[in-house]
């Protein structure tokens, strides 16, 4: 018995060695990715639900691998943001976001997702104007989406920080609402324009009462406060019909357009002009 618990024991022990071992591997990769430019921004429309136009897109990083394949943010994010690279990562999506976005028809914004860490470093609102500058992007088409696990960081660091860039036209939005620290007295305040409800909601609608009710009074919320609200994850006609009927402002999810590369984004663009 003591024998088989050692093997167990240094079963376990090489097993967590792997893991470290591959987590390592892929923190290399990745640190390799940005610096030599082996990242891409998708694009995702965000759409007005009132008269179905695409007011502008979201950027979602996507990483090729070269030998594994297509990596999803939500395994490489967080590792970014163990490691400390999130914070160039971050710049590096800003940057590409802003140029990007400089040459698309002017009255289409980008959205732009913003890790809680990367509120860390203190010169954050002078970075992102110094890139809207160095890009020549308008301050006023610049979107950025925080979720609510900025609320935990260094709450007057991250006030002064917001303050500041919605002081040149920037626009805040909060991200994910409703699946993590949410408290009415953020969205009093925190100066956020848009609250995006998060798509595990509007999934639920349809069998749940429960999940209908609580979109339904974050419309009324975001009306009252004059916020805009988004809904995520729009995937079937009756989700939107009934977000329609219910007043939401905005909407975005497969429904509607998948996340996009940069070629096809100007050719949406291109298309739309002659309607
Ligand atoms: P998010 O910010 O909530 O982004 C929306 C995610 O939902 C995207 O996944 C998008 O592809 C997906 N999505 C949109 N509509 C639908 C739909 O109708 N059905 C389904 N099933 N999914 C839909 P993606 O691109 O895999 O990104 C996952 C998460 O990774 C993002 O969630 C965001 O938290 C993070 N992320 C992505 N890009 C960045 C980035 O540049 N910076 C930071 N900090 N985080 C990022
Ligand atoms: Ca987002
Ligand atoms: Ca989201
Ligand atoms: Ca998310």
């Amino acid at each position: 018995a003591k024998e088989a618990g050692g093997s167990a024991y240094r079963f376990f022990e090489s097993e967590m060695d792997l893991r470290l071992q591959e987590r390592r591997r892929l923190e290399r990769d990745l640190r390799h990715a940005v610096n030599n430019d082996q990242l891409e921004l998708h694009y995702q429309p965000l759409v007005d639900c009132a008269h179905l136009t695409v007011t502008g897109c979201e950027a979602l990083l996507r990483w090729h691998h070269p030998e594994r394949g297509p990596i999803s943010p939500c395994t490489f994010i967080p590792l970014a943001e163990e490691c400390g690279l999130i914070m160039q990562l971050g710049e590096w999506v800003l940057r590409t976001a802003c140029r990007e976005t400089a040459s698309w028809p002017d009255d289409k914004i980008v959205a732009v997702n913003l890790s809680p860490i990367q509120f860390r470093q203190s010169d954050l609102a002078d970075q992102i104007l110094g890139i809207l500058a160095e890009t020549g992007l308008a301050p006023h088409r610049l979107e950025l989406e925080i979720t609510e696990g900025v609320l935990i960081e260094d709450t007057e660091r991250v006030l002064a920080t917001l303050k500041a860039l919605k002081a040149h036209g920037i626009r805040i939005s909060l991200d994910d609402f409703g699946t993590g620290y949410s408290s009415l007295s953020y969205l009093h305040r925190f100066p956020f324009d848009k609250i995006k409800i998060d798509r595990s909601f509007i999934w639920a609608m349809e069998e749940n009462s429960d999940s209908m009710s609580i979109v339904r009074a974050v419309i009324a919320l975001g009306r009252s406060l004059r916020i805009t609200v988004t809904a995520e994850g729009v995937e079937t006609p009756t989700q939107l019909a009934w977000l329609q009927a219910e007043d939401c402002d905005q909407a975005q999810g497969y429904l509607l357009g998948k996340p996009m590369s940069r070629a096809d984004i100007a050719t949406l663009w291109a298309n739309a002009q002659g309607r």
